[in-house]
């Protein structure tokens, strides 16, 4: 947990170092991401009239498969530099691991990129385009192939008129 003591906090700034289980995210069913390394935050609680501002960073490491090849990949998930204001009502010990977990939830990213310019796996044979240059046809020249060799309506047309 990450929390401080507001009677603390009346006589002095509170620097907040360390780290949370990589668990606090709660990502098991996520379909994308794992969490990949525990949660390290490097925060300041500031008194400020009714409550305290909490400044500095908190980031994880997430990794899964790349969206578009699937190759292992990570992602830091970061707060970025955080201003969050935080009331502290008339408890003693104030817990903001809620708060901080909030704020890396939210600036969880869509999709999981290898690379921004992934190039992904070949429709047909799988190969990984990034490492590999395969000579498969493209999806476009594939989508014609099952029909071409079934007679088209015009053929029967030609052939009415060829009998008259
Ligand atoms: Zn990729
Ligand atoms: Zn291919």
């Amino acid at each position: 947990m990450i929390t401080f003591s507001v009677s603390l906090l009346e006589k002095q700034d509170i620097p907040l170092q360390g780290s949370e289980p990589a668990a606090l995210l709660e990502l098991e069913d996520d379909l994308i991401f794992n969490a990949g390394a525990p949660i390290t935050y490097d925060l300041v609680v500031r008194k400020v009239s009714d409550g305290a501002l909490v400044t500095g960073h908190a980031e994880t490491i997430l990794n899964g498969a790349c969206g578009r090849c699937l190759q292992p990949s990570e992602v830091t998930l970061s707060t970025g530099e955080l201003q969050l204001f935080v009331e502290t009502d008339s408890e003693e010990i104030v817990d903001i691991t809620e708060d901080i977990r909030a704020e890396l939830l939210i600036n969880l990213p869509a999709n999981l990129l290898c690379s921004d310019d992934c190039a992904g796996l070949c429709p047909v044979c799988g190969a990984n385009k990034n490492t590999t240059n395969c000579d498969c046809v493209t999806e476009d020249d594939d989508f014609e192939a099952p029909n071409s060799d079934e007679p088209s309506p015009w053929d029967a047309l030609d052939k009415l008129k060829l009998d008259k």
